[in-house]
């Protein structure tokens, strides 16, 4: 083999950076079951149409980012670029209409194709949750407060600014399209070309472009608020008072759209400035009209997704490793009787860690460098009384401890 390195926009995860994900994954699966979200796996690959039709033809992720390929069967597979379409599809293809509400957590690796950068990978992962089934504002409440729990949790909380918009029910949607696609085609000969083919296709994809001279032309475009219905106000309205009563700080960002078709209502991200251009750790929605379009059963949802690799930069130590004794024969006779003894304590319950070689001295500093809380010290006289001698690494005290009782001070 001659390339070696992993693959562009890959990243192998050890020592802190994994204990930092499965920190972020533990903590938010924990905080989570206390809403009722139970734990959903959904798999890697799915039929490429999956995404294709919930994510629209026009969306980055379908037209640059998604890992396509045809498998020797001849089917067209995708590898999942974001959570929503698979649990989507699996509450169709699992028939659980009759279970509303439903509330699923996930943890899963995602697959984009874009230009790697910090805070930007072709594998990474998110945490996320979906509440499926629930028509009325209090799921949007419940899952953005979820959001920012989990987030004071892991103690970020602080740095973060939760963002917030509606963009109302279907004909409110209807009313600020027209609106804006008249305002927009007014302008047509400054907006970038790929703006230029929204404009048919899909003008609300604009507002969020990042391309410089549509954000000059977006700047003056027409307000979505101000074309919202009396209904979309007052879910909003219902939204935001829910969010005040339970003290989740919030602002509200009119430019904060989704451009896709199924979503309504509120959008809202958690961002940043701590992370430089790849400010948004946490996005979400309410998404009423996403499992119709795939062919399901009228069933509304909510959820939102965070980056796990954005979480880990921000949350300020990674957990410590849980710390071992360490059990230290003195010469190579009482090798046999450390081993045994190193089993025996992990069969109770113990971190034990056993050198595989060296003088005494050798393995003490072992014993540092694992960050041993206790060394327990195995030789000749010991073997002989059937004791150890046992030491508080961090006050340097010790002590003689019958090998019976050991278990029993290694707790106290
Ligand atoms: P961005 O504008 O940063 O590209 P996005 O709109 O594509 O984000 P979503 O699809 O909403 O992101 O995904 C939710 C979250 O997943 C993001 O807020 C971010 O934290 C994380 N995320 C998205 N893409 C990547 C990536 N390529 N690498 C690492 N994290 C990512
Ligand atoms: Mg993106």
């Amino acid at each position: 083999m001659s390339n070696l390195q992993p693959v562009r926009g890959t990243h192998d995860l050890m020592f802190d950076d994994i204990r930092r994900h499965r920190a972020i994954e533990e903590t938010a699966f924990e905080i989570a079951g206390r809403y009722g979200y139970g734990e959903i796996a959904t798999p890697v690959f799915e039929a490429t149409e999956v995404f294709t039709r919930t994510l629209g033809d026009t969306s980055d992720i379908v037209t640059k980012e998604m890992y396509t390929f045809e498998t020797k069967g001849g089917e067209r597979i995708t590898l999942r670029p974001e959570g929503t379409a698979g649990v989507a599809r699996a509450f169709i293809s699992g028939g659980l209409a009759q279970q509303t509400p439903l509330k699923f957590f996930y943890r899963e690796s995602m697959f984009r194709y874009e230009r790697p950068q910090k805070g930007r990978q072709r594998q990474f992962h998110q945490i996320g949750v979906e509440l499926l089934g629930v028509p009325g504002p209090q799921a949007d409440v419940e899952v953005i407060a979820l959001g920012h729990h989990i987030l004071t949790a892991l103690g970020v909380a602080g740095n973060i600014k939760v963002e917030l918009n509606s963009l109302g029910d279907g004909d409110s949607r209807t009313a600020y399209r027209d609106a804006l696609t008249a305002f927009l085609s007014g302008h047509m000969e400054k907006l970038s070309p790929d703006s230029r083919e929204r404009l048919q296709r899909n003008p609300l994809r604009i507002l969020d472009s990042k391309d410089p001279a549509d954000r000059a032309v977006v700047a003056d475009a027409p307000r979505y608020s101000d074309y919202l219905n009396t209904a979309s106000k007052d879910f909003f309205a219902a939204v935001q008072d829910g969010l005040a009563r339970l003290d989740v700080p919030f602002a509200l960002n009119p430019a904060l759209v989704r451009g896709l078709d199924y979503y309504s209502h509120t959008a809202f991200e958690f961002t940043t400035d701590a992370l430089g251009a790849q400010g948004t750790v946490l996005a979400g929605g309410r998404y009423d009209g996403l499992i119709p379009s795939m062919g399901g059963p009228a069933t509304p949802g909510v959820g939102w997704a965070a980056g796990i690799e954005r979480l880990a930069m921000l949350i300020p130590e990674p957990p410590a490793a849980i710390r071992p004794v360490a059990v230290i024969p003195v010469g190579d006779a009482e090798i046999p009787v450390a081993e045994k003894l190193a089993h025996d304590l992990r069969l109770q319950g113990f971190a034990v860690d056993l050198g595989y070689g060296g003088n005494m001295g050798k393995r003490m500093k072992r014993a540092d460098k694992v960050k041993a809380r206790a060394a327990i010290i195995l030789g000749a006289d010991e073997v002989r009384e059937g004791v150890v001698t046992l030491r508080d690494l961090d006050s340097g005290e010790q002590r003689k401890v019958p090998q019976a009782d050991l278990a029993q001070a290694l707790r106290a």
